[in-house]
């Protein structure tokens, strides 16, 4: 049974609750994933009811067929794009998923060169690996910022063969925003195209894809449902229409073609070409229905809710002896993640403290970004050896809180207690 607890003008977002009792009455680890609201559960119910599957004959799949291709419209909507825009929305499982493709599509065939930057998560840097050699554009190692001169200096060097840069808008270990807009117009100067993860961001600030001028465009976005109260399983690649039409498709199979013959094979035009097999649309709506929520309670009050919480925790901490805080406590440019430590307690036990004590939820670890973390541990490289060859060593990593739009001041201040008896104990 799931019990809701309301918030912003009758908006309800469940509370975890088995059998009655509380399993996780604080839920800090909204960067992992954010707990679907009830308007998106009761909207992927009422479709649940037209169940049918979508591009399929049938009444109940034509409805489907329908709020599907309606969605893609409502999602540029939601970034400030409308279909004359030249974007084309896919649907895909998740951010890796949808970087996945992006990396497949568009280095894979032509070689092209890519950049990214050290304060990726995994997601945003391997299928990078998979299939060119990356430049990195770097960070400082004692505030963890992007270092966007180098960023330049990559792109000066590269002199144009780097034709795409992929960079997260806000990072899901120091929740830095990174000036996108900004970003591209400096990727654009040199000839390449940007592409923005916003994983972390889409729940917390408003995205335009547009930027003030056309030359501060964002080229492709890519994020998750389930980082923005949906449930797993949906995410959305938007990317130019021009640049898909020009690709082979990601995935092969139903759905993807208009003839297959004994030798050859016609494939149609995006976005169906793109989009192998049946599709998610439970997943798709509940996309679609998150966003109507968020934009009613508008991103004002949610940044201004999250702020709040955010500078709370934050000079609550700094005044605990023996805690590590990373990166730069004054930054406001950034969303409700905070990465920390307590001195001589490793971060999985201070993670389970949390826990048993007061049924808190945080993540322990380097959270699938670890360049970046080692980099604000102050580990280099060849130390980091030590660790993979020798197992038995307690892995390095910080514990990190993140805060969704039902949070609360009361649950900040009764955190701030347990770490603080913590440390007494301790
Ligand atoms: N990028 C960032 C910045 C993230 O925080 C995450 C998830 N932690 C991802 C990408 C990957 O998202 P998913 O697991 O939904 O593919």
């Amino acid at each position: 049974k799931i019990k809701y607890r309301e918030l912003f003008n009758g908006i309800e977002v469940p509370v975890k609750l088995i059998d009655g009792e509380y399993v996780c009455p604080i839920n800090f680890d909204n960067a992992a994933t954010t707990p679907p609201l009830k308007k998106v559960d009761e909207f992927i119910y009422e479709n649940m009811m037209m169940y049918g599957s979508v591009g399929r004959g049938g009444h109940k799949s034509s409805y489907c067929t329908k709020a599907y291709e309606v969605s893609r419209e409502e999602v540029l909507d939601f970034f400030g794009l409308t279909p004359n825009d030249g974007y084309e929305v896919i649907y895909v499982k998740n951010t890796t998923e949808g970087i996945n493709l992006l990396a497949t599509l568009l280095c894979n065939r032509n070689h092209n060169k890519i950049l990214t930057t050290r304060m990726e998560h995994h997601a945003n840097d391997l299928p990078w690996r998979n299939v060119a050699q990356p430049f990195y554009a770097e960070v400082d190692e004692n505030t963890g910022k992007l270092e966007i001169d180098t960023l330049e200096d990559r792109l000066k060097k590269a002199q144009g063969t780097i034709k795409y840069v992929s960079v997260t808008g806000a990072s899901n270990v120091t929740g830095y925003i990174t000036p996108i807009h900004g970003i591209a117009k400096l990727v654009h100067q040199y000839g390449a195209k940007l592409i923005v993860d916003a994983a972390q961001l889409v729940a917390h600030r408003e995205i335009n894809i547009k930027g003030k001028t056309k030359d501060e465009n964002i080229d492709f976005l890519v994020f998750s449902g389930h980082k923005m109260y949906a449930p797993f399983g949906s995410g959305v690649v938007i990317a130019s229409k021009q640049m898909l039409e020009e690709c082979p498709p990601f995935l092969k199979g139903g759905g993807t073609v208009s003839f297959v013959l004994d030798n050859d094979v016609y494939y149609k035009d995006t976005p169906y070409k793109d989009e192998a097999g049946t599709p998610n649309f439970l997943g798709v709506m509940a996309v679609v229905a998150a966003m109507t929520v968020l934009k009613k309670i508008s991103f004002e009050a949610i940044q201004a809710h999250e702020e709040i919480l955010r500078n709370h925790l934050l000079l609550g901490l700094k005044q605990i002896p023996k805690v590590i805080l990373y990166g730069d406590y004054l930054e406001q440019n950034r969303v409700g993640v905070i990465p920390f430590n307590i001195q001589g307690m490793h971060q999985d036990k201070v993670g389970e403290f949390l826990q048993d004590k007061r049924g808190i939820a945080v993540r322990t670890g380097c959270f699938c970004a670890q360049p970046y973390v080692m980099r604000l541990l102050g580990i280099d490289n060849e130390e980091r050896y030590k660790y993979l060859v020798n197992p038995k060593l307690e892995k390095p990593g910080m514990v990190r809180a993140s805060f969704g739009l039902y949070n609360t001041i009361e649950e900040v201040d009764e955190f701030l207690n347990v770490i603080e008896m913590m440390v007494a104990h301790n």
